[in-house]
């Protein structure tokens, strides 16, 4: 059976992770190491991971249908990394039916078959993209963000732009402003109409 390792599931969120009101669930694994990462149990070997089945997780989601169908939400899909598990979430789809509205948040940063896969079940992608520039992505997540460009690319192709909302941070001590405005340049140019720009805020962290 095909499961994957959950390690959160909240409830009744609202607008912060897609439209109307949302589940989110976060799932263990990431291929990427950001120094300033938002969730590090989402690599963390000792971190309490549940195995769930799609069906499964569609049992424990489903208690808020009425209020995804009232207000046009669903579940959005995190981490880590979700489309590392491509295949549940196809699975997923099969068990909550296509009025669920469904999102993940997503570095791309995964083999094409699993962008492709996710691009016939899910409604909205929220892309991490970082930063274009490669040295940069590369000294912030240890990974080369080739791949993520190439699937950004293929997934404009598949869905169309309207479903892609690309999320471009200032990330202090890696990126400028002026970074930003290049990659917003280049996305545009390959096609990104919606932006999210925010700064990521680090102080509490350190
Ligand atoms: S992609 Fe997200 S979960 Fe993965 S390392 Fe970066 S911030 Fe952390």
């Amino acid at each position: 059976m095909n499961k994957a390792p959950v390690i959160a599931v909240s409830r009744h969120r609202m607008k912060t992770d897609g439209d109307g009101v949302t589940t989110l669930v976060c799932f263990h694994g990431c291929p990427l190491r950001c120094k300033w990462c938002i969730n590090p149990f989402s690599f963390d070997e000792n971190t309490k991971k549940n195995m769930l089945s799609p069906a499964e997780l569609y049992q424990k989601t489903k208690i808020d249908s009425l209020y995804f169908l009232a207000t046009g939400g669903g579940v959005t899909f995190g981490g880590g990394e979700p489309l590392l598990y491509a295949d549940f979430l196809k699975e997923f789809r099969q068990e909550c039916g296509n009025e669920w509205h469904l999102c993940a948040e997503t570095s791309l940063n995964v083999p094409a078959e699993n962008v492709i896969k996710a691009a016939e079940c899910i409604d909205v992608f929220y892309v991490d993209c970082k930063d274009t520039n490669p040295e940069i992505y590369l000294s912030y997540t240890g990974k080369d963000n080739a791949l993520m460009l190439e699937n950004l690319r293929m997934l404009i192709n598949a869905v169309g732009s309207g479903r892609i909302v690309v999320r471009l941070p200032l990330i202090p001590e890696y990126n400028t402003e002026e970074d930003r405005q290049k990659s917003k340049k280049l996305l545009t140019r390959m096609g990104v109409t919606r932006f999210d720009l925010f700064d990521y805020k680090i102080k509490e962290r350190k």
